[in-house]
Formats: C-alpha cells, sequence, structure tokens
C-alpha cells in the first residue's frame, strides 16, 4: 500500500535539461513544485576528466536506471531484434542528461517548423516522402523565438548571433530565423584546426560561423570561463562552466522556496480519476518504498522513451491502452536524428586536438534544412556540418588506417603513433522525418528490475534520409579536402535504435486525432497532463534538440501559470 503525500500544486517527473528549465517559471509564479527525480544530486567532484571512466566505463551512466531499461530495436516489425547496447548515455541525475552532454544550444530554422507547407508551396506536395506522418507544427519560429531567448539567458549560452531583428550578420548563422537580441556571452574561442576548416569552408563559398554552446566563454551567473582542456564529451564539468539545469535553473527555482526537488524517486505510473479522466497524482517508489503524490497538475519530463512508457504503462478503465491514449496516438511518429553517414578525414599533419570540447567548432548550414535548392534533386530536408576540437587517445587508437598500413601489429601502432593528431571526425546532423512504421511500444519480453516492460523500438531510417545522408557526406568530404585532407572516409546510413537524440511518441499538434498532446503541451484527452522534451517535437530539424525542447518546456510551463485555474481546476 502506497503511502499518501500531501498534494502539491505540480508535480514534475524528472529534473532533467528539460523538467529542470520548466520548474522555474512555475516556482517563480509561486506555485508549489515538487520534482520527483530518478537520479541523486552530483557534484564537481563527480565529474572527473578522465576518458576511460567517462567514455569506456559509462561512468556516471554505468550506475544508473537507463542502463536497467534500455529500450529494445527491430528495424521493422517482421525483422529480428538488433543487438541490445550495453549501456544507455541518457542520464539519471539532478540536471539530467545535461550534466554531461555536448551542450550544443540550437534553436531550430524557420522551415523546420513548416516542412509540409513550405516543401508543397517550393516543390509540390508530392515531395513529401511517402508514408510520412510529417505535420507542419501548430506555430512557427516566430512564436517559439521569446522562449528561446529566456532559455538561452537564464541557462547560459554562448554564439554569435546570424540575425537580430531581420538584420543579417555573416559573422553568425546567416540562415537562422530572426531573433531579438545576440547571445548572452561571445561564442567559445575558435582552435587552429576549426579556424582552417572556417577558412576552407570560405573558398568554398560558405558561410561557416562558430556554434552555439551552453558552455561558458566568460564568468556568467558567478560561474566561471571554460578552461578548454577538454575529455567533457561524457562527463561532467567540475568547474560548472558547463551550463546543465542542476548549476543554472534548477538552484535558482530553488531560490523561490516552491521547488522540492525528491531525489532518488523513481516514477512508475500516473494515477487517473476513472470518472474526470483527470489525473491525480504520481505513483513513484524511493528506497523500496511505495508512495502516491497528489497533485493538481502532473507534468512529464523524463526524457522520450521514459514519458511514453510512463504513459503506456499508466492503464486505467479510461485509458484501457495507456494514458492519453484513446486514439492511440502514443508511440507514433517517433524518430531519431539522422547523424549516420560519417565522414572522417585523415590530414597530412598535426591538428592539435588534445584539447577543447565538442562545442567548440566550426558549422556550417548551407546545406541544412530548405537553404538550398531541392529542386533537382531526389530528397527533401538537410544536414548541419559539424567539425570540432576534442580528442582522447584511446578513441584516438580506434582511428582507421584509410587503407595506408595494416589493423594490428606492429605497422598499425607506427601509423598510429604518427597519425593520432592527424585525423578528424565530422558530426552530422540531418532531417529526420517521422513514418508510420516507425513507433515506440512497450516489449513483450524485456522487463526493467521492477518487472515493468522496457520500451520496444520499431524503426528504421527511409530512402529519404539515406539519400540526404549520401549528398551531406559528399559535402562535408569536399570541406575535408579542400581544409588540405589526403584521405576521406564515409561510413553507411546505419538504423535507428536507441538514441540521445529521440523525438515524437507524444506528438504535439492541434489535431487530436494524430497528436497526444496540444499546441501547449498538454494532452488533448488529459487537460492537467502535460508532457515536455523532445517527444513532442514533430520535426527534427538538423541541429540538436535540447534547446528547443527547453524552450517549448518553458512555453508549457508559462501558459499553466496564466491559465492555472483552467487547467488545475477541474
Ligand atoms: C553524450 C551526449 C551528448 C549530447 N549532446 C547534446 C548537445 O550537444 N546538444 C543537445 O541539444 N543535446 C545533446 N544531447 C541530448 C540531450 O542530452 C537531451 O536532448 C536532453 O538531455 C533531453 O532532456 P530531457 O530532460 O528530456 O532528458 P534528460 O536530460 O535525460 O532528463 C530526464 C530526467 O528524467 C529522470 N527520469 C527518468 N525516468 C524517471 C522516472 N521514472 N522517475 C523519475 N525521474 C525519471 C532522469 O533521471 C533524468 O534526470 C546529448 C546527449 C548525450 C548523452
Ligand atoms: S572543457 Fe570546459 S566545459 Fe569541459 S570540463 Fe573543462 S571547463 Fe568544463
Amino acid at each position: 500500500m502506497a503511502i499518501d503525500l500531501n498534494k502539491t500544486d505540480v508535480v514534475i517527473v524528472g529534473l532533467g535539461a528539460v523538467g529542470g528549465v520548466g520548474a522555474l517559471p512555475l516556482a517563480r509564479a509561486g506555485l508549489d513544485v515538487i520534482g520527483l527525480e530518478a537520479g541523486s544530486w552530483l557534484t564537481p567532484r563527480d565529474f572527473a576528466p578522465d576518458e576511460l571512466r567517462n567514455n569506456f566505463r559509462g561512468w556516471p551512466q554505468a550506475a544508473q536506471k537507463a542502463n536497467t531499461e534500455i529500450p529494445t530495436h527491430r528495424p521493422n516489425a517482421s525483422a529480428p531484434y538488433s543487438p541490445r547496447f550495453p549501456i544507455h548515455p541518457m542520464m539519471n541525475g539532478v540536471g539530467g542528461t545535461s550534466l554531461h552532454y555536448w551542450a550544443q544550444s540550437w534553436r531550430l530554422n524557420p522551415w523546420d517548423f513548416r516542412v509540409v507547407s513550405e516543401t508543397t508551396r517550393r516543390y509540390g506536395a508530392a515531395r513529401i516522402p511517402k508514408g510520412s506522418t510529417v505535420e507542419d507544427w501548430p506555430f512557427g519560429l516566430e512564436e517559439l523565438e521569446s522562449y528561446y531567448d529566456k532559455v538561452e539567458h537564464e541557462v547560459g549560452v554562448s554564439g554569435q548571433a546570424g540575425n537580430i531583428g531581420g538584420t543579417v550578420d555573416p559573422r553568425g548563422n546567416v540562415f537562422e530565423g530572426p531573433r531579438r537580441r545576440g547571445y548572452p556571452m561571445p561564442p567559445l574561442r575558435g582552435t587552429e584546426f576549426t579556424d582552417r576548416m572556417a577558412t576552407a569552408a570560405r573558398k568554398l563559398g560558405w558561410q561557416p560561423f562558430p556554434g552555439p554552446a551552453a558552455v561558458n566563454s566568460q564568468t556568467y551567473d558567478d560561474r566561471p570561463a571554460c578552461q578548454y582542456h577538454g575529455y567533457c564529451n561524457r562527463g561532467g564539468c567540475h568547474v560548472s562552466a558547463k551550463n546543465s539545469t542542476a548549476v543554472s535553473t534548477i538552484p535558482k527555482a530553488m531560490e523561490t522556496k516552491r521547488l522540492q526537488v525528491v531525489t532518488q524517486a523513481i516514477a512508475t505510473s500516473v494515477a487517473v480519476d476513472e470518472r474526470s479522466g483527470r489525473v491525480t497524482g504520481v505513483n513513484y517508489v524511493k528506497g523500496g518504498v511505495e508512495y502516491f503524490q497528489p497533485a493538481d497538475v502532473v507534468l512529464l519530463a523524463s526524457y522520450t522513451y521514459e514519458n511514453v512508457r510512463l504513459l503506456l504503462l499508466s492503464k486505467s478503465r479510461a485509458f484501457p491502452n495507456g494514458l492519453a491514449n484513446n486514439a492511440g496516438q502514443v508511440g507514433r511518429h517517433y524518430m531519431t536524428h539522422h547523424t549516420g553517414n560519417p565522414v572522417t578525414a585523415l590530414f597530412p599533419f598535426e591538428l592539435n586536438n588534445w584539447y577543447g570540447l565538442p562545442a567548440q567548432g566550426a558549422a556550417v548550414d548551407n546545406w541544412a534544412d530548405d537553404n538550398f535548392d531541392h529542386s533537382g534533386l531526389d530528397f527533401i530536408g538537410g544536414g548541419n556540418l559539424w567539425v570540432y576540437s576534442d580528442r582522447r587517445p584511446i578513441g584516438a587508437a580506434s582511428m582507421s588506417t584509410y587503407g595506408k598500413a595494416p589493423t594490428w601489429g606492429a605497422g598499425w601502432k607506427s601509423f598510429i603513433k604518427q597519425n593520432a593528431d592527424r585525423f578528424n571526425v565530422a558530426y552530422l546532423q540531418k532531417t529526420t522525418l517521422p513514418y508510420e512504421d516507425n513507433y515506440l511500444d512497450l516489449d513483450p519480453v524485456a522487463k526493467d528490475p521492477m518487472g515493468f516492460p522496457v520500451i520496444r523500438i520499431t524503426a528504421d531510417h527511409k530512402d529519404n534520409e539515406k539519400r540526404l545522408g549520401a549528398f551531406i557526406q559528399d559535402k562535408m568530404a569536399q570541406w575535408f579536402m579542400e581544409a588540405g585532407a589526403i584521405a576521406v572516409e564515409k561510413g553507411p546510413t546505419g538504423t535507428m535504435g536507441p538514441s540521445t537524440h529521440a523525438y515524437g511518441g507524444t506528438r504535439m499538434g492541434d489535431n487530436r486525432a494524430t497528436n497526444v498532446v496540444d499546441q501547449w503541451g498538454f494532452a488533448h484527452e488529459v487537460p492537467n497532463l502535460g508532457i515536455l522534451g523532445a517527444s513532442v517535437m514533430g520535426t527534427s530539424g538538423a541541429h540538436n534538440p535540447t534547446l528547443t525542447a527547453q524552450a517549448l518546456a518553458w512555453r508549457t510551463a508559462e501558459h499553466l501559470t496564466g491559465n492555472w485555474k483552467a487547467i488545475a481546476g477541474g
């Protein structure tokens, strides 16, 4: 029998990148908020710049809940399962995966909000790939702009604006939509290598720029600037220069005395009043004891897989197929960012990349989204080309020999010794669309230690993504060669297994027959249930998701505070 706790105004499940932002406007508005967080507080002492620990032993992730519920994957409903990942890179802790993410903090491009209407307008409706369930977002970039701005300033993002109020600045991203003001901090500095790449891009007639990062380029909110020593691409920052929500928005929310953080609290289901169909609170387990936390409003912010899982596990007479799932949309319109089709390059000189962090780089958006003419092409969408500084010894030793040396023995060792600092791996994020047969559901066999089914992913890249991947690879290879590379290698598309950029499953849209949440992030079928995270996003864009998911979370929270009685009052 669960222990009944005192009722609160709002309970948020998960205090990660997104829940940690959503809590702030709620707490500032004077609502009492309880954040149920499966992990615990980590401190700068927990974040060692240690490649073995962070990148290979998966600490701190290795000891986490996420690893006990790694989704299973099959490319399609009749394909065999893919081998299951040994470690899931997502994090359980106050701050969630923002503790150890790369911190690239991108806004989406205006096109990403209007893929259907803009594609139809420019190329005709037949160019929407067959089987895709893509819809326009219920609003455009202009609606989200003020929320992007708030998050950039509350979390702390460094970068170079490319378009302030319609005035384009070639030092920044000339393709970005208009913003009201610049970033709160200048961009992270370049390196010898990223400067070389930027020069090569300009020679090609492209417009390179430094990417935005939730990392301090100077002292911000009393936290120091980045030291650029690196080893944090899977680790937290021991000087708190990386702006996780654990050092930015969560402490600010706690200062109001309205946010109570309950750590090591694992939510297991959301409770429903059978007569009204409204949610009444959250069941959770802490230290082996079951609790029920009643609340007027429940916000799920436990990352895409767990958001969907909690809904599907929360069955009742009112929602026999899972909470908010009477229209059968929970788990649908799922996609992971297309980061396959990699390109690596070998240079005939040292790149001096043994320092720096992956958010410190040079970007090219000339081939992203719809920034180029697709008339003669056989795909829609595009990719962000990103090169960065960040090299570690064990990772470097796994470099390709580009057919120039054996892959073992003395010849291999000698090649690695000479070339370990002479290769580079680009990070290529490309548009992924949702498709009818890419979805999430509960695995019929695999269970977590509490006996609950884990998420099963049924998904694969389709022709549009494969063609786009090959196109972007060619562009990246061209860029590397222009910068002096002597060899490039292109990798395969890969499949759509568990991802750190997982979208959809609780998509946002006005049509309740095809979307789980409305344009404010509240469930069509359950008015006092909100969902935060990239699970509400209907398109991926060509840039990392977190800033967009955080801006959406702020918007949902602000909508709640402005419409408290209507949403919470019943
Ligand atoms: C190595 C790495 C690098 C990345 N780099 C970037 C980048 O540069 N830029 C970018 O935009 N994105 C990046 N990402 C992705 C980014 O981390 C995610 O988009 C973001 O963290 C998602 O936010 P979230 O709040 O939905 O999930 P999380 O930040 O993972 O937070 C979810 C929280 O919910 C908690 N939780 C889960 N289940 C439960 C439960 N049942 N009960 C209670 N609490 C629960 C978790 O413990 C966690 O704290 C990266 C990810 C990784 C792993
Ligand atoms: S490189 Fe910067 S962000 Fe990374 S751990 Fe060092 S100071 Fe922190």
